[in-house]
């Protein structure tokens, strides 16, 4: 039935509403690191659907869980009790050393959970107009609260008047934090995430966080931590403030933890644990069968497959290699690697990279305009990452042998 030489089919969607620049391919399937386009191109999948993919694509011991789930339940809503919400929030205390867990959709419901707990601790202190210390290059969601927390005027405009209650400070400066807040009895919380994504893989320093929580601790503020890109093993710990040692009051998730089924989730200790009461927060999908599932199950996999030490050992022979090839060019300005979170940031704006690195068959994503950003599955073995470099490097130098 094939036709010998079929036009390859184009990839369109004129019935749906135009709010992002995408690149000209649509995908049909995927397996394990790779994906196929609907022309059966195939590509090596260095995006993880922005840091979702946890275990690639057709994983053999997701799919049949998932199907399993599907067929028993997929939702009821919370008027009832979902054993399988337990069992997740478990582990997740567990991994976090934290006490109790949220669970909703997105990551932006989550960091809406963070700042609604946020002010409610302080409302509950007797404190009428919470303030919130956020970040310069923070990116938090793009609902009207989690927009005015991001620190990117485009995300921002056109979308005003933000919502009031922020104090905004520039990362790894505990001096800048201080005055910023000095005799200031209305600040509650401090919000940031480790490692920021979209504002360009750029990482809070571990005697930054060490200092900002022993502070949240001296002024009793919050200390809460957007963990939705960079958290979920992605570094090689389960979340990436373990590398400075801290435990945070209040941690949003999201992207990794469900392998692709839509979940965030909000992970209290034991200071924000009991501040949302009944009646204070919800949402109808949060928590549902099938998203508890994915989250249950890739975290069992990432655990059988020892997937933080892959993480670890993968993102440091990748970011190496990086460095080998690209440090001495004088178009490179830095390389930011922590596991398999990797920015390399150019001296230009390098857009135009992602359909270029399409068409050679590799998925990359681009942030802050100037910073390749690769987020492969934490499943990717080092010949896909030889494979990924032999693909990347050349359009890299090609791109900046350009005027
Ligand atoms: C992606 C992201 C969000 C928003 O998550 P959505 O699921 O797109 O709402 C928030 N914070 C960070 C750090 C993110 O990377």
């Amino acid at each position: 039935m094939n036709a010998p030489a079929a036009k390859p089919v184009a990839a369109s969607s004129p019935h749906v509403m135009n709010t992002y620049a995408r690149v000209p391919i649509a995908l049909s399937h995927g397996q394990g690191c790779r994906v196929w386009d609907i022309n059966g191109k195939e590509y090596l999948d260095a995006l993880a659907g922005i840091a979702v993919n946890t275990l690639g694509h057709n994983h053999p011991k997701l799919v049949p869980a998932l199907q399993e789930q599907v067929a028993r339940l997929i939702h009821t809503s919370n008027y009832y009790h979902v054993p399988l919400q337990e069992t997740l929030a478990k582990k997740l205390v567990e991994l976090s050393g934290m006490k109790n867990v949220f669970f909703c959709n997105t990551g932006l419901e989550a960091n809406e959970a963070v700042l609604k707990l946020a002010r409610k601790y302080g409302h509950d202190k007797g404190i009428a107009n919470p303030q919130v210390v956020v970040y310069e290059r923070a990116f938090h969601g793009r609902s009207i609260a989690t927009l005015s927390a991001t620190g990117n005027e485009k995300i921002q405009k056109g979308f005003g008047p933000l919502v009031p209650g922020f104090i905004r400070v520039p990362l790894n400066d505990i001096e800048a934090l201080k005055k910023a807040t000095a005799h200031n009895p209305d600040v509650v919380a401090v919000f940031f995430e480790t490692i920021q994504g979209e504002g360009g893989i750029n990482p809070m320093r571990g005697d930054y966080l060490r200092a900002v929580r022993a502070l949240c601790t001296e002024r009793d503020w919050l200390l809460c931590i957007d963990e939705v890109q960079c958290g979920m093993g992605r570094t090689g710990k389960w979340f990436a403030h373990q590398w400075a040692g801290i435990v945070p009051d209040v941690v949003a998730l999201a992207k990794g933890l469900g392998s692709g089924v839509p979940i965030g989730a909000v992970v209290a200790g034991p200071k924000a644990a009991d501040i949302f009461q009944p009646g204070n927060h919800g949402t109808t999908f949060g928590g549902n069968p099938l998203a508890m599932r994915a989250g249950v199950e890739t975290l069992r996999i990432m655990e059988e497959d020892g997937l933080l030490q892959r993480a670890e050992q993968m993102g440091r022979y990748l970011g190496e290699r990086l460095h080998a090839a690209l440090d001495s060019h004088p178009g490179v300005k830095e390389i930011r690697a922590q596991g398999l979170m990797i920015g390399v940031e150019l001296a230009k704006p390098c857009g135009v990279l992602i359909g270029r690195a399409a068409e050679v068959g590799l998925l990359i994503s681009v942030t802050a305009d100037s910073v390749i950003r690769l987020l492969p599955p934490l499943i990717i073995t080092q010949a896909e990452i030889d494979e990924l470099l032999a693909r990347l490097l050349p359009l890299v130098r090609d791109f900046l042998a350009e005027a």
